[in-house]
């Protein structure tokens, strides 16, 4: 394909911009691949590309039932960060903040990343604790993460009210090298290049079965015919339980929806991303102006991809103590994305009780963040059958009762 580049938007500018080349081909299926992926997910591409890029893996299909990014990795609030308490975590979400650094050279595609810094207040004498602890746990890991004083806080975030009615700012966890992306951008840019590396991605393709001999996948029903395959990899967070059922073994995760908002634009007010657990909000500016916040996940399992009028309600009243300037905003949209989460909060990149068959799911409210690290051990694992960065992450971790506790790093927020 040919290159994004100054160059070529000054060639473009001057012939009416009628030389653009489709990002991405609209593939139709091969009756056999090396592997295929379902879900064009961010873990889904990023699979798909790590297979290609480090293990030379191409003949390889990604299917997709909707479109391309428009499950969560299209619903997210964007924010990254590793700042995790357990060994394993920091190990996989660093990778991944890492590798977000210099992703839109790799990819020759802009995703906006933005390491503007990411606060999570502590707003309760406990928290205070538990983030000095995370902060120490961190030094030890190689994340950079410190503890700040609410001063530092206000110097941050003036917009901030540090002696709200209830919580008072009593500190924060802070990383400056973690911060946002465009969320869109990271699918497009991985799909771009899956398919210059001359993978398949199959839009409006459904997986509706998963064929089996001998205890091993030899492909999958889908809505445009059947495909045989060597390697599966089931991609598809929210519908992971309805995937496995398919396969034929359960999986320890529930389904429910999460929810955002944005409001109206205005000018710039917070140039990092400010993260309140106690009252279950946070909060960033967009490039656009707009304040995205989001809020907690639904206390009942359920497969809706929309919104809810309580959820907006109980979000902006928690948040406005923190920011009183928000009460007068008008909030512009909301939506929500299903998430598939795990007891321990931590997700499963995993080998399966079917021979042949690889799971990456459980990421929950988080796993945005977590795509480029995620998608570079998943593809290890799938090409090698371990993966130092996903192995602590197995399904029979539930089993042994070797839990990755992360239930204060990602209970509510991201
Ligand atoms: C409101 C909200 C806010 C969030 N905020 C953050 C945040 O700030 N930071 C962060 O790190 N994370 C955040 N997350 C979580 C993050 O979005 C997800 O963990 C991540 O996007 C999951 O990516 P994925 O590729 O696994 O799943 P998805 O992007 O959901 O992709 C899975 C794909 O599988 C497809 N699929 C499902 N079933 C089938 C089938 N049978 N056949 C074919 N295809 C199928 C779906 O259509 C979908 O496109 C948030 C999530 C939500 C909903």
């Amino acid at each position: 394909m040919k290159r994004y580049s100054a160059f070529a938007l000054v060639r473009e500018a001057l012939n009416g911009h009628k030389g653009w080349e489709r990002a991405w081909r609209n593939a139709q299926p091969k009756a056999h691949y090396d592997a295929i992926i379902i879900g064009a997910g961010g873990h889904g591409l990023a699979t798909a590309y790590y297979l290609g890029k480090n293990f030379g893996i191409t003949n390889v299909a990604i299917l997709e039932k909707g479109w391309l990014g428009g499950g969560n990795t299209g619903r997210n609030t964007t924010i990254i960060r590793s700042n995790y308490l357990q060994d394993p975590s920091a190990a996989i979400y660093e990778k991944s903040r890492a590798l977000y650094e210099t992703l839109s050279q790799e990819l020759n595609y802009n995703i906006m990343f933005s390491p503007r810094g990411v606060m999570m207040l502590a707003q309760t004498e406990h928290e205070v604790r538990g983030y000095r602890r995370t902060a120490h746990a961190n030094a030890l890991q190689g994340v950079s993460t410190e503890f700040i004083s609410p001063r530092r806080v206000k110097e941050l975030v003036p917009i901030i009210e540090l002696n709200g009615p209830r919580y008072p700012v009593l500190g924060a966890l802070w990383q400056d090298r973690a911060g946002t992306a465009r969320h869109d951008a990271v699918a497009w840019g991985y799909a771009r290049a899956c398919s210059d590396m001359g993978m398949d991605i199959i839009q409006k393709c459904e997986v509706t079965g998963i064929t089996r001999e001998g205890g091993r996948v030899t492909g999958v029903q889908t809505t445009k015919g059947d495909i045989a395959c060597d390697r599966l990899g089931i991609v598809v967070a929210g519908h992971s339980g309805v995937l496995a059922e398919m396969a034929g073994f359960r999986l320890p995760v529930e389904s429910v929806a999460l929810q955002a908002l944005v409001s109206e634009p205005i000018k710039p007010c917070m140039d990092v991303v400010v993260m309140a657990n106690t009252v279950h909000g946070y909060m960033s500016q967009s490039d656009k102006g707009e304040m995205v916040i989001g809020g907690g996940a639904d206390g009942f399992n359920n497969y809706t991809q929309r919104g809810s009028f309580h959820h907006i309600e109980e979000t902006v009243r928690a948040l406005v103590e923190t920011f009183p300037m928000i009460s007068r905003l008008k909030m512009l949209r909301q939506w929500g994305g299903i998430v598939d989460m795990t007891g321990d909060r931590s997700p499963i990149l995993s080998k399966t009780p079917i021979e042949g068959v690889f799971i990456n799911c459980g990421w929950g409210t988080g796993g945005f963040k977590a795509i480029p690290g995620s998608g570079w051990g998943f593809a290890e694992l799938m090409a090698k059958g371990t993966s130092p960065l996903t192995d602590p992450f197995s399904l029979n971790r539930f089993g042994e009762g070797r839990f990755i506790d992360e239930s204060v790093a990602a209970g509510v927020a991201h």
